[in-house]
């Protein structure tokens, strides 16, 4: 059976970067078939893994040729490394329409080209920001993924995005059935950050699934169009995304949260002396 992920959090925080390289590295070191499906307008989601490629989104290919050239899988789906199946939602054309409306579109498509069933272990949905309105939502509240993941860091923006998709997971879970799975730190390095995470987690009632450090290699990956586990899977960094694919492969703690009020979050960081 196939498991389907979302991946959400503050625009920035790595969710693309995090997502590509655990793919990779599920792909690399564990034998996974995956598949990554973005879901942000960006339509980034995906480049590392098709080293640098720029994958046609469904919602240019559903404007510019129509709806028959979006229900060929050639014109939309392209495989790249370790044979990860990359696909893009796309947006409207910038300041029309609603956003969410081409997630919507996708994913639809996707399934009734069956994609999702096909010979597939993991598919990882990279959701724009913490977005939890109209499209954007979808992955959440129609069961669309089962299992969340949110990558966050010890800053206050971060960890009100995290919250905050608590608070939208909460509203739709018992109808949908997702669940959280955790929280993903892609550290910036601040102080006290790991301890702040692990509070964070527990009060709402998930585990810190993973520390992932930062590291420059990740840069260096990027500017030459590869995952950190594509460029040198020797690196700490390459292990370091081998072992957050175990823990999400092995992972067996699944919640609906129970998200923190704004008094309790502003203790928090004053606690934590959190400043950004
Ligand atoms: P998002 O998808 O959440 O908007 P991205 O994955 O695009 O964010 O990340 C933004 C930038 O942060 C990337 O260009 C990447 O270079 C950098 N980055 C992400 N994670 C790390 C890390 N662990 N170490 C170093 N740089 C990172
Ligand atoms: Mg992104």
């Amino acid at each position: 059976m196939v498991r389907k992920i979302a991946i959400y959090g503050k625009g920035g925080i790595g969710k693309s970067t995090t997502t590509q390289n655990t793919a990779s590295a599920m792909a690399h070191f564990h034998d996974k078939k995956v598949m990554i499906h973005g879901c942000d307008p960006k339509a980034d989601s995906t480049r590392m893994i098709l080293r640098g490629k720029m994958q046609r989104t469904m919602m240019d290919t559903l404007r510019e040729e129509g709806e028959e050239a979006c229900m060929d899988l050639d014109n939309i789906m392209s495989v790249g490394y370790e044979g990860i199946k990359c696909v893009e939602s796309g947006g409207p054309e910038p300041g029309v329409g609603c956003a969410g409306r081409g997630v919507i579109t996708a994913i639809t498509i996707m399934e009734q080209k069956k994609v999702y069933e096909d010979d597939l272990d993991f598919v990882f949905f990279d959701v724009l920001g913490d977005v939890v309105c109209g499209g954007f939502a979808m992955p959440i509240r129609d069961g669309k993924a089962e299992e969340i993941y949110v990558v966050a860091s010890g800053e206050m923006m971060a960890l009100y995005a995290a919250n905050n998709l608590c608070k939208g997971m909460v509203k739709y879970a018992e109808q949908s059935g997702v669940r959280l799975g955790g929280i993903i730190c892609n550290s910036r390095n601040v102080d006290g950050e790991k301890e702040l995470l692990e509070e964070f987690c527990k009060r709402i009632g998930t585990q810190l699934i993973y520390f992932v450090p930062r590291d420059n290699i990740v840069q260096k990956a990027e500017f030459n169009k590869k995952t950190v586990v594509d460029f040198d899977e020797t690196c700490n960094q390459a292990n370091e995304y081998q072992e957050l694919a175990k823990k999400i492969i092995e992972n067996d703690n699944f919640v609906i949260p129970d998200p923190m009020t704004m008094e309790e979050m502003e203790e928090l960081v004053v606690k934590y002396g959190v400043l950004d």
